[in-house]
């Protein structure tokens, strides 16, 4: 909490806590931890993603019961460098069951051979 400086979204001049707008370009301030901790963040995601497994078109190699457990899927699979899509499986497009619906989870191509061999890993 010993960082007070606001920053600009705009030009990322840092002020101190008395100054309200950028003097540059007239921006609201905003404080300067916060968009920074979003930006990492995402940047960690980003370095995850194997972009060996990330080409071709999309295969289904997972069925969940739920987008919960698809979206635990989804997660177990970004572990291992692969990104996936969710999708809610056949039969299913009544909005009653847009959250309870059974999902299938995609994954390019690339990286489907590792996604089903982390999945075969984490079942019974
Ligand atoms: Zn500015």
């Amino acid at each position: 909490m010993s960082d007070e400086r606001l920053l600009c979204p705009a030009c990322s001049n840092t002020y101190p806590p008395s100054e309200r707008f950028c003097e540059d370009c007239g921006m609201p301030l905003v404080h300067a931890d916060a968009p920074a901790t979003q930006a990492s963040e995402r940047r960690k995601t980003a370095r995850k993603i194997n972009p060996q497994y990330a080409e071709g078109r999309l295969v289904k190699v997972a069925r969940a019961e739920s987008g919960p457990e698809a979206e635990f899927i989804a997660g177990l699979l970004l572990e291992e460098g692969i990104p996936s899509m969710v999708r809610r499986a056949g039969g299913f497009d009544v909005a009653e069951f847009l959250a309870a619906g059974p999902r299938e989870v995609l994954v390019p191509e690339s990286g489907a051979q590792a996604a089903r061999e982390a999945l075969d890993f984490q079942s019974d």
